[in-house]
């Protein structure tokens, strides 16, 4: 465990053995001086100036991740993030101000050089980087690094962990996951990259899509189908998980401009013949989808927990500008036809994080999680669709102006409403998993 979070959570462990009272007085922030600082907020104070710490559900661990990432937040204000858009460059600053501190890590083994803290407190971090204004933008550029590689952990050699997650918790390799297809979309069991044994090395052969972050990443987890489709009895059979290098050389990757996180690139992959050594292929040949499906809950709960901290930051910019914007001699926030959407937008926000919160709680402490994970991504990515596009409505004119930062929301908050699985797929999974209904597709 890093010694920056070890320090926090020693200090958290002290708090909490404390007796009770308001926590947001236990971290010197009287609750008066909570409800003034979100009394005199202007249009353009950080988000994280309003991150509320004396939430009684959430355990000392999580209030103690919030904290600590909402500090090193708060030096990435929305200008930040709204040049770093511009620009389309990476936002190295704040992945290395994460990493320092041990943050890649929330997650993993602690021997290698990880906290071991659940997807509970990965969730509060993930919602706390989005709500601070740097949206999916921020989320992603670190998402990988939380969970992705959970396969590698459980499943990987003794000497694949070693090799493979130090230096990524370091954050001195940064990894991407490829699975989507150009061809097969959603139907993941079809996908069409070939990967044949010769010798010690496969060759693999195909292509990927939407792939993120491949322009900054040393390393991909790869899905590949090594047995064709033909020859098995279920088409989860058959495929294969490498990890391994991504060398531009090799692999043919051409980033796809897209609507929103241009800092955060998103790519096409092509190779033909691309070597990788059996050595870099995790787990058993054959077993790869099984394994890819471990994280799959844990990634719905992060997706969902990112949207949700969105939400939040484009709620919290319409309630400061209905607020100060006066027009007929009187603050817009006085007319109805804004206020209650954006009561409306909280509370949906606030269902849709107890679902999450529940999800995370279910799966740290081992059961099946699937309805909630799927239902609570579901529902987050909702309720921030809809909290962001009365953030821009509500600012008028100034809502489609990149100097308020809510038109950068909407275009982010599309991002976990289609990935990785789409509304229709939830439904799907819903109407049989939980209603027991016949498959319908
Ligand atoms: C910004 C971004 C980043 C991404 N990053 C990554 C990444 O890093 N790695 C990666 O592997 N993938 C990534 N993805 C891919 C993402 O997971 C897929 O886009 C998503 O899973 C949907 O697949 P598709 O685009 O091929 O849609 P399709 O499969 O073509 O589906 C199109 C539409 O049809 C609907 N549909 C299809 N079949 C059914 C059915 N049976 N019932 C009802 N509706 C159906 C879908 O719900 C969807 O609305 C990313 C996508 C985006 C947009």
């Amino acid at each position: 465990m890093s010694k920056a979070i070890h320090q926090a959570l020693r200090a958290s462990w002290w708090l909490a053995s404390r007796p009770r009272g308001p926590r947001c007085r236990d971290l010197g922030l009287s609750n008066a001086g909570l409800e003034n600082r979100v009394f005199y907020r202007s249009a353009h104070s950080r988000a994280t100036e309003y991150l509320q710490m004396h939430d009684p559900d959430l355990t000392d661990s999580q209030r103690t991740v919030r904290e600590a990432v909402a500090k090193i937040c708060s030096d990435f204000p929305d200008e930040y993030w709204a040049k770093q858009e511009e620009s389309k460059k990476f936002p190295t600053q704040l992945y290395d101000a994460l990493a320092k501190d041990g943050w890649l890590g929330i997650c993993m083994p602690s021997k290698y050089g990880g906290s071991e803290l659940g997807i509970s407190e990965a969730a509060i971090m993930m919602q706390t980087i989005s709500e601070s204004g740097g949206g999916m933008t921020a989320a992603s550029s670190v998402h990988m690094n939380i969970f992705g590689l959970e396969p590698v952990v459980k499943f990987g050699s003794e000497e694949q962990r070693e090799k493979y997650l130090v230096p990524l918790i370091a954050g001195k390799e940064r990894a991407c996951f490829g699975v989507t297809e150009p061809n097969t979309g959603l139907d993941t069991l079809r996908l069409q990259t070939r990967a044949v044994r010769d010798g010690d090395d496969y060759l693999v052969t195909g292509s990927k899509i939407w792939i993120s972050t491949a322009q900054n990443a040393q390393k991909i987890l790869l899905l590949a189908r090594t047995t064709p489709l033909e020859e098995v009895t279920k088409p989860s059979q058959g495929l294969s998980l490498f990890y391994t290098d991504l060398d531009p050389k090799v692999v043919e990757i051409t980033e796809i401009p897209k609507m929103g996180r241009a800092a955060v690139d998103t790519n096409m992959l092509f190779y033909n013949d691309w070597r990788i050594p059996a050595s870099d292929r995790i787990g058993a040949e054959n077993e790869g989808f099984k394994m890819i499906m471990h994280g799959m809950n844990a990634e719905r709960i992060l997706i969902g927990a990112e949207a949700l901290g969105l939400g939040y930051a484009a709620l919290r910019r319409a309630a400061v500008y209905a607020g100060e914007r006066t027009v007929f001699g009187r603050s817009i926030g006085k007319n109805q036809a804004i206020q209650h959407p954006l009561a409306d937008s909280w509370m949906q926000l606030e269902a849709a994080r107890l679902m999450i919160y529940q999800a995370a709680k279910m799966y740290d402490q081992g059961y099946q999680a699937g309805e909630y994970a799927n239902a609570g991504k579901y529902l987050a990515a909702e309720a921030a669709f809809r909290a962001c596009e009365r953030a821009v409505m509500c600012h008028g004119g100034m809502g489609y102006a990149k100097e308020y930062h809510v038109e950068r929301y909407l275009r982010e908050v599309f991002i976990p409403r289609l990935a990785p699985v789409s509304r229709e797929m939830i439904c799907n999974y819903i109407g049989e998993r939980v209603l027991g209904l016949p498959k319908s597709y």
